[in-house]
């Protein structure tokens, strides 16, 4: 096939509701959960106040959630290293049905679920630490674990679920039943207002039709959390609804297992909904919430990934050290050139900054004392970046090895060290669960929400002359007050923050100084983002990203700093805690300087243009002389309801 030829149509012939940018705007905003009740360190940082108060001292759990925690960690560990083969998982692209039960008669199933169903009860930051532990063994096995319980049954349930399912589905969830969640479908994607299944009210009961996609656990589920679209009728408030389903209920089809770059373990699917009946009573909260259920759940969901992304730094960081300190070429151990000894310096910081971050959020979200749905949004977009240039980072490390599989290594002789992989089984975080695009406008959407809360009808084009004047009126009392204070801050004060600078450690507070200079920053130049670009604001992914980049750069520092202090206040290794605090704060100040650079110094405007040349074919000639292996087909496969043709694979572990 040549590789100019003509660009076909992506859409597929299906049933998908047409819908515009706009509105697509709108559903995610309907979605949006838009109360802010308890405070939120990166909300306010984002607004340019560093409220330090919030983080620090850093909270801490409670002994018996630590006793509690501890007992199963170690219960967990001897599992993993006794029972959990990762290589073979990885070899047979298969988790062994063994294991999974085994998984199940340990509780693993249960971690979060509260003990009167059945369930471990383990606090977000054990749960986390489980997460990283397992994934540590296996990814794909850590990837099931998470899909059931951050976004499968057992946690809209808890937070949406009438008495009557949580009674029915938890105890269930917590022992045996594999859970699933369906969003995605062939042409929704990051886009959920194009959502095609429907669920019809027929009686008691909905009825519902269509195709998902990428069903993590699918192939091996028990119950499924299905998103579909209600329609709108006199009786029915309709839009997208959230359903509790059997996996084994008539009309479902397991039509396909899907195989991925990495996580070869995962039984992800394709699954097709053919005139399935679903009791009314199995929907989870009202019709039309499904969304918001969703991203509500992903509010603290989202912390298990980048948990298990500190899991990857910790294993980099093990791996990078003793081979780098045996491996000897040109006269010294390759960790001694400069050039390698760089990135195992930026893997040691960004782990330590990463497991702050992770931790210091997940024990907010257990204290429930602040709101912390930026901070676990930002958690999963650093994660995800970070552990990905980690990885990365190893195996150019390990030179040709890195390259190398672990069979292939120790077919040869040699330790099987699962570096490749470990790049392979990372790089889905930055695309599922938000990906990092989306992760950007979410969180920029929150960071600008003072902004359009007070100014956002001034700049919304179809909002009457009335309503700007009004708007108007209100900016201008805000901004008054606002603006002055972006001035000056405590950061500019020598000697601010100077309980982060003991004796005989490096200094600390010099770094929130910065963090407190650079959030007024941040909030400065949003301001004038918004003033400069008004209702076309939107529309600057490049700058937005950069926004919530640097904010998540701040973020991060501040964690390290608070963690460090923390570590060092509990006696356990405070001063390496320090050290690996300023060496992460100084690496992460330089990217937080060129990101403030190219928030007005950059290639957005030309990228633009490059993209329109590129959309109409001008530099199509560019393409030639090479050959495209693609096979044919359409871009995106027709999910038209209507009955299976294809074997059901679905085989649920008994
Ligand atoms: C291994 C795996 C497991 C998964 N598990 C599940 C699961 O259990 N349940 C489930 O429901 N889904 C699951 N998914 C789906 C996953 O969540 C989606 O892949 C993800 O939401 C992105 O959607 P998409 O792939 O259709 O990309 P698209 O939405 O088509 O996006 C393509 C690209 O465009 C970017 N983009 C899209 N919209 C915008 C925008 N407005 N602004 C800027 N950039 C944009 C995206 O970031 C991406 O880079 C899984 C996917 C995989 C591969």
């Amino acid at each position: 096939m040549s590789a100019t030829q003509p660009v076909q149509p992506a859409q597929p012939s299906g049933t998908q509701p047409k819908v515009t940018e706009r509105e697509a705007r709108q559903v995610a905003e309907a979605a949006r959960e838009q109360d802010w009740r308890k405070p939120s360190f990166a909300k306010e940082l984002f607004l340019g106040r560093f409220r330090l108060d919030l983080i620090h001292p850093h909270p801490l759990p409670a002994d018996e959630d630590v006793r509690r925690g501890e007992a199963f960690l170690a219960r967990l560990r001897e599992f993993c290293e006794t029972r959990i083969d990762g290589a073979l998982i990885e070899r047979e692209a298969k988790i062994p049905d063994e294991t999974v039960r085994g998984l199940k008669e340990l509780g693993a199933l249960g971690m979060k679920i509260d003990p009167k169903y059945g369930g471990l009860g383990l606090t977000q930051v054990y749960y986390n630490k489980a997460l990283a532990l397992v994934g540590s063994v296996s990814p794909a096995i850590g990837a099931l674990l998470s899909a059931h319980q951050s976004i499968g049954v057992p946690q809209p349930l808890k937070m949406f679920g009438t008495q009557e399912q949580k009674d029915a589905y938890l105890p269930r969830c917590a022992t045996t039943a594999i859970s699933a969640f369906l969003l995605t479908e062939p042409d929704v994607g990051s886009d959920p207002a194009r959502l095609a299944t429907t669920a019809v009210p027929d009686g008691d009961d909905y009825v519902l039709d269509g195709v998902k996609l990428w069903t993590t656990n699918g192939v091996v589920a028990d119950l499924l959390v299905v998103m579909a679209r209600v329609p709108k009728s006199e009786d029915h408030r309709g839009g997208i609804t959230a359903f509790v389903v059997e996996a084994d209920s008539p009309g479902i089809t397991v039509e396909h297992r899907n195989a991925f770059m990495g996580l070869r373990g995962l039984e992800n699917g394709v699954t097709r909904f053919h005139r399935v009946r679903v009791p009314a009573a199995q929907r989870i909260g009202a019709e039309g919430a499904g969304l918001k259920i969703a991203l509500t759940t992903l509010n603290t969901g989202r912390l298990s990934l980048p948990a298990m992304c500190v899991g990857a730094g910790k294993w980099c960081l093990k791996i990078a050290r003793e081979w780098s300190g045996v491996r000897e070429q040109w006269g010294r151990p390759v960790a001694r050139h400069e050039a390698v000894g760089a990135k195992i310096s930026f893997i040691a910081a960004t782990t330590f900054a990463l497991e702050a971050v992770v931790d210091l959020a997940s024990q907010m979200a257990d204290e429930d004392r602040n709101d912390i749905r930026i901070e676990a949004a930002l958690a999963k977009l650093y994660g995800s970046e970070m552990a990905c240039l980690m990885a990365d980072e190893l195996v150019q490390i390990r030179g040709g090895r890195g390259f190398e599989t672990a069979e292939s290594l120790a077919a040869r002789g040699e330790r099987a060290v699962p570096a490749e992989q470990m790049l392979r089984d990372l790089r889905i975080n930055r695309i599922f669960e938000g990906s990092t695009e989306i992760m950007h406008l979410l969180i920029a959407r929150e960071a600008v929400d003072a902004h359009l809360s007070v100014a956002g009808d001034l700049i919304d084009p179809e909002k009457a002359l009335g309503d700007k004047a009004k708007a108007g009126a209100r900016a201008a009392g805000f901004y008054a007050r606002w603006l002055p204070k972006l001035a000056t801050g405590p950061g500019q004060v020598p000697g601010t923050y100077r309980a982060f600078h003991p004796g005989g450690h490096p200094d600390l507070s010099t770094h929130l100084r910065y963090v407190e200079r650079s959030a007024r920053k941040l909030a400065r130049s949003t301001f004038y983002a918004m003033s400069r670009w008004q209702g076309r604001m939107e529309t600057k992914q490049g700058f937005l990203g950069r926004i919530v980049d640097i904010g998540a750069e701040l973020f991060a520092m501040s964690a390290a700093c608070v963690r460090a202090e923390h570590l060092r206040a509990t006696g356990a290794h405070g001063r390496e805690a320090y050290q690996l605090a300023d060496a992460f704060c100084e690496q992460s100040r330089l990217r937080v300087e060129e990101l403030f650079g190219r928030l007005w110094s950059n290639t957005d405007d030309l990228d633009r243009k490059v993209v329109a040349g590129v959309l109409s074919g001008t530099y199509a000639w560019l393409e030639e002389g090479v050959l495209d292996p693609s096979g044919e087909g359409p871009w995106i496969a027709d999910a038209a309801p209507g009955p299976s043709t294809q074997k059901n694979v679905h085989r649920p572990i008994r």
